[in-house]
């Protein structure tokens, strides 16, 4: 008998492959050009305590090398990791590509997490070093490594002032020279950066992503960018810069492009609508909770639409539902909407919807889009990896050289999510179409996505368990029109005591950063689980809801 070997469906780009530069590394390649146009406005901040602060190209350029010096000669090696806990702010690109240029390793907390979620990033990532401001330093004082402050009066005893690391970095000049060193010298196959992701199951983890993964990506996605539009568009800076999107997708895609960023701290429609109007940006990513609130609102009819230069909004991180789209066309018509599907395993963007060169066309409406040119794809039947030919719903796998390295420290995880030919197992399901357009249907894998947050459902079920009361929990995701997703858990109590569903969800709340909060809690007797242990997500989630339409 002859084993037939199964045909193998690979889906390409239709887009002709695009080269990625060899010897440079991410910070040299995104700040290529900035000596020549040293004068042009890079970042600004629009509102918050410090707004209008402002960078030109000249200012990122000098002030990425001067922190670079800097963290040489404060002991960085390479391969070092500096964890920054900061808000969106203009100087934040900055502080990662300083990090990178260094050697060293950037790995963004979220801002809002809570002083023991920061420690277990610190930790798990064996950090040297810490990054704040006004808004979190309080959260990072008793890490145990070095505090680099900025902002303007330095309030931590032993802290490091960003200012005075800066100016002593210039007068005192490049101290170590990187190339004289042997095993210091900068790769592109050096690891730069590790976002936490909790990828298809499990606890969020560290991605190893190198300055090639980086580059690769933004090559990728601005393959489409005519010569024409370099340099002319001011992009909104709000998607959070300690997550890939922010960083990668925005601030490293627009000081490649010479183009402008306007940085917003937070989300708040009357500051939101007044950056965009006066800062006249005309491209803003964003999730669709925020497209939500542009069109039901009422605040928005406080405004002067007439003023915007908007030309196009581009959604990302979570599904983008039909109707919300086709209300926002209605409001907003001359602004485009795009989709774009990315995940931080593939150092962001993988699938775009949008393609402005003359002569070539979007995708779909409701497609997520195009496949982006160096990059492959392909769906798969999860439990036997058979490949399936178009039009057919499997897990979405993708090959390039944006895939990860692998997790930090866990070879485990890392060998479930990227396979021996270099797939890389998204969890999301979805199906490629006769023109090429890719629609995400479904997500089978854990995560649990909050305004576009993640939200690891085992590090909540570690919380629940911890709970004198709970024997055994289970969390897992419900829709929700304007969060598109919130958590929620199943609770098997000790039998004899008597906590509420609302003392469990305080609980929680009280344990983690706020947009992790748990906003639906049920009692029951026993969690389903598979023969093998595993909690049956998918039979809660549906039979919640199922309840709930009674
Ligand atoms: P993250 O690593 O935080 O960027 O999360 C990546 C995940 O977000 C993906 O695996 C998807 O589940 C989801 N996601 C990202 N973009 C989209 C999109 N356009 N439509 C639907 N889901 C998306």
């Amino acid at each position: 008998e002859v084993a037939m070997e199964a045909e193998e469906h690979i889906f390409r780009s239709k887009h002709p492959s695009v080269p990625v530069p060899e010897s440079l590394t991410l910070p040299g390649f995104v700040l290529a050009g900035a000596e020549e146009y040293a004068d042009k406005v890079a970042l600004v901040e629009a509102g918050g305590d410090s707004g209008g602060k402002t960078l030109t190209y000249g200012e990122v350029a000098r002030d990425t090398r001067r922190f670079a010096w800097a963290l040489r000669s404060f002991g960085l090696r390479k391969g070092h990791v500096v964890v920054v806990a900061l808000p969106n702010l203009a100087i934040y690109p900055v502080v990662a590509l300083g990090i990178m240029e260094a050697g060293g390793v950037f790995s963004g907390v979220n801002p809002l997490a809570t002083p023991a979620e920061i420690r277990k990033q610190v930790e798990d990532s064996e950090a040297k070093l810490i990054v704040a401001d006004a808004t979190t330093y309080r959260k990072v004082t008793e890490l145990g490594i070095p505090i680099i402050y900025i902002g303007e009066e330095n309030p931590i005893n032993g802290g490091i002032s960003w200012d005075e690391l800066l100016e002593a970095s210039e007068r005192a000049g490049p101290t170590t020279a990187m190339e004289e060193e042997e095993d210091q010298k900068l790769e592109q196959s050096d690891v730069c950066a590790l976002p936490y992701s909790s990828g298809t199951t499990g606890s969020s983890k560290g991605v190893m992503l190198t300055h090639r993964n980086l580059i690769a990506n933004l090559c990728s996605s601005l393959f489409s960018v005519p010569p024409e539009m370099q340099g002319q568009v001011t992009i909104l800076g709000l998607m959070p810069f300690f997550h890939i999107y922010g960083i990668t997708g925005i601030c490293c895609a627009a000081l490649r492009n010479k183009g402008r960023v306007v940085v917003l701290r937070r989300f708040e429609l009357r500051g939101f609508l007044q950056a965009l109007i006066h800062h006249e940006v005309t491209f803003a990513p964003i999730v669709p909770p925020i497209m939500l609130a542009m069109v039901k609102n009422p605040v928005v009819d406080e405004f002067d639409l007439g003023g915007l230069k908007l030309r196009s909004v581009m959604t990302a991180a979570a599904p983008l539902a039909p109707e919300l789209r086709a209300a926002f066309e209605e409001k907003f018509p001359g602004v485009e909407v795009q989709e774009a599907y990315g995940l931080t395993e593939h150092s962001c963007i993988t699938l775009t919807h949008c393609d402005p060169r003359k002569g070539h066309r979007n995708a779909k409406k409701h497609s997520v889009g195009f496949i982006l040119p160096n990059i492959e794809v392909k769906f798969i039947d999860p439990e036997s990896g058979q490949s399936f030919s178009k039009n057919m719903p499997g897990e979405l796998c993708v090959r390039s050289e944006c895939v990860m390295q692998g997790y930090f420290k866990n070879k485990e995880e890392t060998n479930r999510t990227v396979d021996q030919d270099g797939w890389l197992h998204t969890g999301d399901i979805g199906y490629i179409d006769d023109d090429g357009d890719v629609f995400i249907v479904d997500r089978i894998k854990e995560l649990i996505k909050y305004k576009g947050f993640q939200v690891a459902p085992a590090e909540l079920e570690a919380i629940l368990l911890a709970h004198p009361s709970v024997v055994d929990a289970a969390v897992f995701a419900l829709p929700d029109e304007e969060a598109g997703e919130i958590p929620a858990a199943c609770v098997v109590k000790k039998s004899g005591v008597n906590e509420t569903e609302e003392d469990i969800m305080r609980f929680i709340a009280s344990n983690v950063a706020s947009y992790k909060k748990v906003r639906v809690v049920r009692f029951l007797n026993s969690i389903p689980k598979s023969p093998s242990g595993k909690i049956l997500r998918r039979l809660l989630k549906d039979s919640f809801n199922y309840i709930q339409q009674q």
